[in-house]
């Protein structure tokens, strides 16, 4: 397991940046317990990156203070960045240093020496499926690979936080699951983790906690399943036996999506009832052959909290 540090894992208050005229964060106050699986999710352009640069100490806030595991991010730098480990979003190697180079390099820049880091490595690649990649120049990798060479260079100093910007952006079904695997591994082993996603299924799925970025502000942080109780909508998806060319105004007004034959509406908790729009499209003359009705989903929440105008 891997220790305990005092105070929380990451610590934020009152972090502004901007660049130019773009405000990438207005405040923001934010704190991640130790052991925590937290979700930051946030449409493009909501400042993810920015306050997790700012926590990696690549970049530097107007305003604000940041702390990961009670150590500061400037005048404690050295520590904060040893107790950090961050998977960034984009994938920037010298394609001429072979993985495991890449590694020793990372290693040499904690001071890693010794076999004990070296033997951590080699367990890293083995785990991450790279074993047999270890001797080949970055450049040969695909991106999937390139990735997992990220995720292992964030861990190759055994950094007791581990923030995750976007890993799976552009990777493959297969490598998704088994990187989640992985990243539960870490979370199971103690790890504090801390993600960003675009899939909110995934985010769903694993985190305890879930911060919803937009417009360098925290629209909303809660637990996940604080977070679904806010949501205000169903779906119902109504399939019928003939296409339908057009559909009464009311019920347009409610579809959400239409494939095939299938019809998915978006109803409001409490004032839309089913059996409403089942008879709605009954007089429309419609034959309704299936039905299927799902609970808000935390997508629904988002785009709730991220597309409501301010
Ligand atoms: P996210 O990761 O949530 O997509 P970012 O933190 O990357 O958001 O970006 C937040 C805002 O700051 C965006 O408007 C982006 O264009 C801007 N931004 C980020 N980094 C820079 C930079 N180095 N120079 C100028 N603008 C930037
Ligand atoms: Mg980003």
């Amino acid at each position: 397991m891997i220790p305990d540090c005092d105070g929380a894992a990451i610590t934020v208050a009152g972090l502004h940046k901007h660049f130019g005229r773009v405000y990438a964060l207005r405040g923001i106050d934010l704190e991640v317990r130790q052991g925590e699986f937290f979700g930051l999710l946030g449409p493009n352009g909501a400042g993810k990156s920015t306050l997790i640069n700012i926590l990696a100490g690549l970049t530097r806030a107007d305003a604000g203070r940041a702390a990961i595991c009670g150590y500061d991010v400037r005048a404690d730098y050295r520590q904060a960045r040893r107790a950090l480990g961050v998977v960034p979003q984009e994938v920037v190697f010298d394609p001429f240093f072979t993985v495991r180079e890449v590694l020793a390099l990372q290693a040499g820049y904690f001071g890693l020496k010794g076999a004990a880091n070296r033997a951590w490595r080699e367990e890293l690649l083995t785990t991450l499926m790279l074993a047999d990649k270890g001797d080949a120049n970055m450049r040969t990798l695909s991106g999937g690979m390139k990735r997992r060479v990220l995720i292992a260079q964030a861990l190759v100093h055994r950094p007791r936080v581990v923030i995750l910007d976007e890993p799976t952006a552009g990777v493959d079904v297969e490598l998704r699951a088994s990187l989640w695997a992985f990243v539960r591994r870490l979370h199971a082993e103690g790890h504090t983790i801390v993600l960003t996603t675009h899939y909110l299924e995934e985010a769903e799925v694993l985190c305890d906690r879930i911060a919803i970025m937009r417009d360098g502000r925290i629209a909303a942080l809660d637990s996940k399943e604080a977070l679904l109780r806010r949501a205000v909508h169903k779906t119902l998806s109504v399939t019928t036996r003939e296409p339908v060319a057009e559909l009464p105004a009311p019920l347009q007004a409610k579809l959400h999506r239409r494939t095939g034959n299938t019809l998915e509406f978006v109803l409001q908790q409490g004032t839309d009832s089913i059996p409403e729009v089942l008879e709605a499209l009954r007089l429309a003359g419609h034959v309704v052959i299936d039905i299927a009705t799902e609970q808000a989903s935390l997508e629904h929440v988002f785009l709730e909290l991220t597309q409501r105008t301010a």
